[in-house]
């Protein structure tokens, strides 16, 4: 179920359970800003998460209350990320859900990265 992106921040949300070290994930690349993994569904070749590692339910809650160094920091990482799995020549798609007409399931900011193949259309029906 789509969440409501103005509730508040839940720290029991799986992706803060992932930075906690809760619960396994298959890291790619972490700083002190950000981590990334696979998505446990993968729903293209290369599908990688990118997530801040301040506690954020949206893009809409970083981009308002994040620092000058987290978002620069989560930008870069996101771009390192893609340099560093091999899609910036062959191209790839970024997607951040917020809220309820996204569909956002989990309520910590995740960017999801794909890659791998032509990505079709930019939207599903
Ligand atoms: P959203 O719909 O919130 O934008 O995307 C949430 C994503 O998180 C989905 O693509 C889903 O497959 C992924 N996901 C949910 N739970 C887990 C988990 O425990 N581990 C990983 N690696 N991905 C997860």
């Amino acid at each position: 179920m789509a969440i409501d992106a103005t509730q508040p921040y839940d720290e029991s949300n799986i992706f803060a359970r992932i930075l906690r070290g809760e619960i396994p994930a298959k890291a790619v690349y972490e700083d002190a800003h950000a981590l990334a993994f696979h998505d446990i569904h993968p729903q293209a070749p290369v599908h990688i998460l990118v997530i801040p590692k301040g506690s954020y339910v949206s893009w809409d809650d970083f981009s308002e209350h994040a620092s000058e160094a987290e978002i620069a920091g989560f930008v870069r990482a996101v771009g390192h990320v893609a340099r560093e799995n091999g899609l910036v020549a062959p191209g790839y798609r970024l997607l951040a859900n917020a809220g309820g007409h996204s569909g956002q399931e989990v309520p910590h900011l995740h960017v999801h990265l794909f890659g791998g193949r032509p990505l079709g259309p930019m939207l599903g029906r």
